[in-house]
């Protein structure tokens, strides 16, 4: 279902600069209709974010092509993402072929999601909590990618990175936030790129925004 949908939008992406072939094929196959509320499932190809319930939204297709190229990452390699929401991202990096571990601190979306990965039959390790503290069983990450927007970049998060990963996190204030894209150089040394202009709901944790 929705093939040519997936198809043109796949091709705006290229369009829009996104190169990475893995990427693209990954967003060629993954149905992203299945991961949005009924009510929005004609606007599923779209570029756009869409609602999913609870006040959170599915990121906009562009940018989650983006941070998922930016995280460099092969297949077999280890992945943990910060804000499970609709499940979307997950896919495309499980698809992509690798390890995903993910967090999301919404127990409804948890649940609904949870409950979406296993009737997919998509091996997803997923967990209940607060992202900004990371998930310390499973470090160090080849990659790690936040999927709200935060204050900072927490340190927890930059503990859990293995030596040359990289860490993809939207930094800035809770309306607008610049694409920030670290990679570990050695314990204490990092490098630093930025991508300006997105716009993302809040990262509310210990070391994210306070609940309002
Ligand atoms: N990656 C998601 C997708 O593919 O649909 C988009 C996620 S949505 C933009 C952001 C998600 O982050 C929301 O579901 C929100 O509840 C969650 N979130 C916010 N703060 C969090 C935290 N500290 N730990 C884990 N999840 C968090």
């Amino acid at each position: 279902m929705y093939e040519i949908e997936r198809k043109e939008l796949v091709d705006s992406l290229r369009r829009k600069g996104i190169k990475d072939e893995a990427v693209l094929s990954a967003m060629e196959k993954v149905e992203r209709h299945l991961f949005v509320p009924e009510a929005v499932r004609p606007h599923a190809y779209e570029d756009i974010a869409l609602p999913i319930g609870y006040g959170q939204t599915i990121s906009q297709p562009y940018t989650v092509a983006v941070m998922t190229e930016q995280l460099k990452l092969k297949p077999g390699q280890k992945v943990l993402e910060i804000g499970t929401g609709s499940g979307y991202q997950a896919a495309i990096l499980l698809e992509m072929g690798l390890k995903v571990y993910t967090i999301e601190r919404q127990p409804e979306i948890y649940l609904r999601t949870q409950k979406l990965f296993d009737k997919l039959g998509l091996r997803i390790l997923m967990k209940l909590g607060d992202g900004t503290i990371g998930w310390e069983q499973y470090a160090p990450y080849d990659g790690i990618i936040v999927t709200a927007g935060s204050p900072a970049i927490p340190e927890k998060l930059k503990k859990q990175l293995a030596i040359g990963g990289r860490l993809v996190i939207p930094v800035g204030d809770r309306v607008s936030q610049t694409l920030t894209i670290l990679t570990k150089l050695d314990e204490n040394k990092f490098d630093v790129e930025k991508i300006p202009q997105f716009a993302f709901v809040p990262l509310i944790g210990r070391e994210g925004w306070k609940e309002k």
